[in-house]
């Protein structure tokens, strides 16, 4: 079985590693000295690193975890980033660890953004690494990307399977959910999260991963119907 541990970076970023017990893999790594911490602790070797896209918040560590990590390999995001990282394309699949990962395209965040996918039996349940497209109850600004290039991105994640555990890059949560009662005043799954999630925060406990099913009920971009209703309420979210 693989296990997936949470690393704290900056001040509200989440870089994840996939973990045999001996290797790992890193999704998006802004920063190597937490990550190196992490692997450290764990007696782990680095393998490889996944890239959801260009931004220095998720790619920031990578020159020096290269550096540390000799034969670790660099994929993602589509575009080809400094050093020696491998760009990929939909449906393309990445062996991390035995567990086969398929590559999403989701644009709108940036052009570049790509998501991972795994239903392998190695993970306790189907795992999606969301960078900073699909976050816990909200989506990510659109600074490259249309509301139609999120619209489809955030449909295209809504396909993968209710219990697919969603593993985004930020702990934007509370903030996201303060919004979406307001996009939503008569969501009771709304209210009914924002209430748990305000006792955890106030506990500094992390919110991510979620479910795709939570978010099919409590994600205002997620769940607008069209491309209008997320341009809408993504110009509101920015300004609230
Ligand atoms: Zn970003
Ligand atoms: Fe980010």
């Amino acid at each position: 079985m693989l296990q997936i541990h949470q690393v704290q970076a900056f001040s509200d970023n989440y870089i994840w590693i996939i973990s045999d017990g001996t290797s790992a893999w890193v999704v998006d790594p802004g920063d190597s000295v937490p990550v190196i911490a992490c692997l450290d602790r764990h007696r782990l070797s680095l393998s490889g690193i996944l890239l959801t896209h260009w931004h220095g918040d998720h790619q920031g560590g990578v020159e020096d975890l290269r550096s540390r990590y000799g034969e670790c390999r660099v994929i993602g995001s589509n575009k080809i980033l400094k050093g020696p990282s491998q760009a990929v394309s939909e449906g393309q699949i990445i062996d991390v660890l035995g567990a086969a990962f398929r590559v999403i395209e989701v644009p709108g965040h940036t052009l570049d953004h790509v998501a991972f996918f795994s239903d392998s039996k190695l993970l306790e349940s189907p795992v999606a690494f969301t960078g900073d497209t699909l976050f816990v109850a909200g989506c990510g600004r659109l600074f490259e990307g249309t509301p139609e290039d999120m619209y489809g991105s955030l449909q295209k994640l809504n396909t993968l399977p209710e219990n697919t555990s969603i593993y985004c890059a930020h702990e934007y949560t509370l903030a996201n959910l303060k919004y979406a009662v307001f996009a939503e005043p008569d969501n009771s799954d709304i209210q009914r999260r924002l209430v748990s999630v305000e006792k955890l925060r106030s506990q500094d406990i992390s919110t991510v991963p979620t479910t795709l099913f939570m978010e099919r009920l409590t994600n205002p971009f997620l769940r607008s119907r069209d491309s209008s209703e997320l341009a809408a309420r993504r110009l509101q979210k920015d300004n609230f």
